[in-house]
């Protein structure tokens, strides 16, 4: 029998290697260790169902506590690993204990960016998305009547904002650059979802950045704007991106650029070692890049399952991902980076519309706003290297599945 496995992080990367192996049968011995208390959930509800209180968290736990016993997972929580000695093969807990493993999986996910501390960031009231604590503390204050400011219009914001908005608050999203979603979606998907915030009473600031939070006895109670406005605000929830976890990687030598630097089988520059999820920067299209999703993270720890069990093929990733945002469910499939083209395409159902993105001829990506049709077809389009021609898509009459060939 293979030696053991050590999973460094408990998430839904290091959750998927562990119970894809036992699916495989493989009998190894696992070491998962991971710093939160609580046992592996999936995150994206915490922006959502769970935050709007709809959602208990025993549904958001991949199993019961018990699996992990029943599975010979031996599941160390409220454990951070410090260091990797890669010549003994040993990982060394913050408490001291050192564990011996024979693979080792990083699987550390990432740390939202918080504001510093001399703009306000330390103050209460100040809030990250990353954890169910997070969300907890998060719930425990949103309250009808009360504001709350949203910096940063990425997903993970307004997603926050379409809860507080729920709850009844008073909700301003502020963005530093040109338009929400710069960084992961087009001008045209933008628009649609500023859109819908603003219909559901949502104040956006685009082009607007924070000067820095004011408070009162150490209590967040506003906010001064990098065009000088000064804006009350009892909430704060700060959505301004992540960093990958790497360092526990770096200390240990290991190749690391824009996360931790893996080849198609999730490998690091030690062959023993592989990294999966939001940590791990992966070859994609002859560039390298980091996926923060739930399915690149259960995908890439299937494939490092695979290949530890002796399937040995490559993992590649076919991106995709979701947004829910009041009643509307954005879905995305493909990858948009290097796009110089989108077209716009109206659903057949009342607000269902979809954003197609090309390079050349070449179909790259799809946001499809409540409209599951065009993201099936556009699903099967990317997965067979069909490249319909933007026109065809752009015309409403155009019937999606007479273009899957
Ligand atoms: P994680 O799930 O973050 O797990 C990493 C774990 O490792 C954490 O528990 C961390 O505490 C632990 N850890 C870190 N360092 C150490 C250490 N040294 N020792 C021990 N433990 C350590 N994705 C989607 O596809 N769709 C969505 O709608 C969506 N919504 C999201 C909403 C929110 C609020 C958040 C936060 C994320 C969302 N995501 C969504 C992203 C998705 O949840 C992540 O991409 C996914 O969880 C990544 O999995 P991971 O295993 O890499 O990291």
């Amino acid at each position: 029998m293979a030696g053991r496995l050590v999973i460094v992080g408990a998430g839904q990367g290091g959750f998927a290697v562990a119970a894809k192996l036992r699916a495989l049968k493989d009998p190894r011995p696992i070491t998962m260790i991971g710093s939160e208390t609580v046992p592996p959930y999936q995150r994206p509800p915490l922006s959502k169902k769970y935050l709007l209180g709809e959602m208990s968290f025993d549904r958001l736990m991949f199993r019961p506590e018990t699996w992990y016993a029943d599975n010979d997972v031996d599941l160390r929580l409220g454990h951070f690993v410090e260091a990797i000695d890669r010549s003994a093969k040993t990982v060394v807990m913050q408490n001291g204990e050192v564990i011996a493993y024979e693979h080792l999986v990083i699987a550390t996910g990432a740390t939202p960016r918080k504001l510093p501390s001399a703009i306000g960031g330390d103050l209460d009231g100040v809030f990250v998305m990353r954890e169910k604590r997070d969300a907890d503390r998060l719930a425990g204050v949103m309250e009808a009547g009360k504001s709350l400011l949203v910096i940063g219009g990425g997903y993970v914001g307004l997603e926050a904002a379409a809860v507080a908005r729920k709850f009844g608050l008073a909700v301003t999203v502020i963005e530093m650059a040109d338009r929400i979603l710069k960084r992961v979606a087009s001008p045209a998907t933008a628009d649609i979802m500023r859109a819908i915030h603003q219909s559901h009473g949502v104040t956006i600031r685009e082009q607007t950045g924070l000067e820095r939070l004011v408070g009162d006895n150490g209590r967040v109670t506003g906010a001064v704007l990098s065009d000088g406005t000064v804006i009350a605000a009892d909430i704060v929830v700060v959505g301004i991106g992540v960093t990958p976890n790497d360092q526990l990687a770096k200390d240990a030598g290991l190749e690391v650029a824009n996360g931790i630097v893996v080849d198609d089988r999730a490998r690091t520059s030690d062959p023993a070692i592989f990294a999966v999820g939001d940590c791990a920067e992966l070859p994609f299209r002859g560039a390298r890049i980091r996926l923060e999703s739930v399915p690149n993270a259960v995908d890439q720890g299937d494939a490092v399952a695979a290949v530890l069990a002796g399937d040995d093929r490559p993992y590649l990733p076919e991106p995709w991902f979701w947004s829910d945002q009041y009643d509307v469910k954005l879905q995305t499939a493909g990858f948009n980076q290097g796009y110089d083209r989108t077209v716009t395409r109206p659903g057949q159902r009342e607000g269902a519309v979809s954003v197609w993105y090309f390079r050349g001829g070449e179909l790259l990506a799809v946001d499809a706003v409540n409209d599951a049709k065009a993201y099936v077809s556009a699903k099967k389009m990317l997965a067979a290297g069909t490249n319909p021609s933007p026109e065809r898509i752009a015309d409403p009459e155009t019937d999606l599945k007479s273009l899957l060939g």
